[in-house]
């Protein structure tokens, strides 16, 4: 197995912050960089696409509902623009836009049944409907002209079951929308992507959230996480139960705060991320690499 000496490390340092006790009944303590996961908690995680959320915090959200608090679920996009997946949906080019929107009521489908194992009711689960691949486009060049996606060909958001549809694919519009999910949550917890993740939208879903909850004065409830944190990470690639996740590289020494889950939150993130039918189907190792024993966020978007 690779990293050993890293990954002691991480062991360490998981146990210092769990705390003692652990054979005791009852959840490790949280990190001390994250508020007290109670009765009073309202956590909304920020998903940039279906499946980013268990992959980050299916952990956080089971122990948030087992205390009694609240979660929610905000999808920025509805992953209409996986080409690999349009390739095996569709085996032409033919009717794409129709294929695009035809997989993202699947992803939404997967993704109401992957929260839902997590404790998320409907309710809490708030698809937005913006372009997969376009969020960062239109937080630029196309803040109030509308962007056509080049994957569904919608101009504005295609999908009935989305909070806002036909809100026009603008920059104004997309942050109107956000902000309106935080007024409607009251989040006392926000995960959202790191502003250092790879992934563009990721990047510009840190950002709208950094931007918006700094407007309402919610910015010192913003934690971060990473999903495409650099080349081989998380590593080792697949299914191994107990390994705790270690910095991905892409934080560039930002030391992230230990989220710790017990094996039956460890278990239960695996069925949920196992609910991605449509993923597991091209990423499993990748997938299956964020079922570890802890999960990372760190306070600062950046070092
Ligand atoms: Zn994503």
């Amino acid at each position: 197995m690779r990293h050993t000496s890293l990954g002691r490390a991480a062991v360490l340092l998981a146990v210092l912050l769990a705390g003692p006790g652990r054979a005791a009944a009852g959840p490790p303590a949280v990190a001390a960089d994250l508020p007290p996961l109670d009765a009073a908690t309202s956590l909304l995680v920020v998903a940039p696409h279906p499946d980013d959320e268990t992959l980050c915090c299916a952990g956080v959200m089971q122990r948030v509902v087992a205390a009694g608090g609240h979660v929610s679920v905000v999808w920025v996009t509805s992953g209409d623009a996986s080409e690999l997946d349009l390739l095996l949906l569709e085996h032409s080019l033919f009717m794409r836009a129709g294929a695009a929107r035809d997989l993202a009521t699947r992803r939404m489908r997967e993704a109401r049944a992957a929260t839902a194992l997590l404790g998320v009711p409907s309710a809490g689960q708030l698809f937005l409907g913006y372009p997969d691949r376009g969020v960062l486009q239109l937080l630029t060049a196309h803040r109030t002209e509308p962007y056509a996606s080049p994957f569904s060909g919608a101009a504005a958001v295609p999908y009935a079951q989305a909070l806002y549809p036909r809100h026009p694919y603008t920059g104004a519009s997309l942050e109107q929308d956000f902000a309106a999910v935080l007024e409607r949550v009251h989040p006392t917890l926000i995960l959202a992507p790191t502003p250092l993740d790879s992934h563009p939208d990721h990047r510009a879903a840190g950002l709208l959230t950094a931007t918006v909850a700094q407007h309402l004065n919610l910015l010192p409830a913003v934690r971060y996480w990473i999903v495409h944190g650099g080349e081989g990470w998380p590593g080792p690639r697949g299914l191994v139960p107990g390994l705790p996740l270690t910095p991905a590289p892409r934080l560039h020494g930002l030391v992230p705060a230990v989220f710790a889950l017990t094996p039956a939150e460890e278990d239960r993130k695996q069925q949920a991320i196992e609910a991605y039918a449509t993923q597991m189907r091209i990423t499993a190792p990748f997938l299956l690499s964020f079922v570890r024993s802890s999960e990372l966020f760190t306070t600062a978007a950046q070092p």
